[in-house]
């Protein structure tokens, strides 16, 4: 291990039941710490209700956690889903906006289980929300609904052939603008990144100007799917930009995105530098700098 190698995992992206993953906060801590992650961020879709069992674990097993928050938005920019880190748990009026997405995302599912009924597909909506233990509704649970249900082979089948975009049970969400989520985290004294930057559907160099302009803080540089050239072109955006490369195992608990939890090299320093961004915003700074050598 060199001077300033990795000495200990780091993940700055994990679901837990309180989303669409498969563990409870507490029990996904646990883990991580087993596999040595000493800082770990808990990033449910739409919701905090995870964090203060996350934290409370973390705090007896050495494991620094970091409250965030994934918000898929919606637009003609693709699967733009905006991580908002050091976001407040307490904070009512985000609160009131996570509900929002959280209520029109339970919609949204109703919706897909009808047209899977119209398919031929039924699954019941009583057995999805079991499958969902409470946490945020999402694909997932209507994946493994229709996996159980005998209707597709596999978990990923389900995904490939009925609920991916384009397929017929889609439904599309209503929701925020990839531009309005990263508001939304700066408005709150959060730390917003774009996740997964390959599931971007437009030219990143299109995205990205705009998203800085609206407050963006990072760009999830280290993921497991991203290949070694893609993680050399999403660092060398994250400079152009000036941008803080963030990372981490998108841990759901089945398997998907190619990482187990704490499996993707996450450097200290992007944990460094995410710390500043937040003394800056809580201090009430515009923390946004424009960056040095930014193509217009
Ligand atoms: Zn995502
Ligand atoms: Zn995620």
């Amino acid at each position: 291990m060199t001077a300033e190698g990795v000495a200990y995992p780091i993940d700055l992206h994990t679901h837990s039941l309180r989303s669409d993953g498969a563990y409870a906060p507490g029990d996904l801590i646990r883990m991580a710490a087993s596999r040595g992650v000493r800082v770990q961020a808990l990033a449910d879709h739409d919701t905090l209700a995870g964090v203060a069992e996350a934290v409370a674990v973390g705090e007896q097993l050495g494991v620094r956690v970091i409250p965030a928050t994934e918000l898929n938005t919606e637009s003609d920019w693709g699967d733009v889903h905006v991580l908002g880190y050091f976001v407040d748990p307490a904070d009512a009026g985000l609160e009131d906006r996570l509900r929002w997405l959280r209520e029109n995302r339970g919609r949204r599912i109703e919706l897909m289980v009808e047209r899977l009924a119209a398919l031929g597909h039924p699954v019941r909506l009583e057995r999805v929300m079991e499958i969902a233990q409470g946490g945020a509704l999402g694909r997932p649970h209507l994946a493994q609904a229709l996996f159980e249900a005998g209707h597709v082979p596999s978990y990923d089948a389900a995904f490939d052939t009925l609920l991916s975009k384009d397929s017929p049970a889609y439904v599309a969400r209503v929701g925020l603008t990839p531009l309005e989520a990263v508001r939304l985290i700066r408005a709150h004294r959060g730390v917003p990144s774009l996740a997964h930057p390959g599931t971007v559907a437009v030219e990143l160099e299109v995205a990205l100007p705009e998203l800085v302009d609206a407050g963006l803080a990072g760009i999830e540089c280290y993921y497991g799917s991203h290949s070694v050239d893609a993680t050399v072109r999403y660092l060398s955006l994250a400079e152009r930009y000036g941008l803080i490369p963030t990372g981490g195992s998108d841990f759901h608990g089945r398997g998907e995105h190619g990482a187990p939890l704490g499996g993707v090299r996450v450097p200290p320093a992007s944990v460094a530098a995410l710390d500043e961004r937040r003394r800056s915003a809580l201090a009430g700074a515009a923390y946004h700098v424009e960056p040095l050598g930014r193509a217009r």
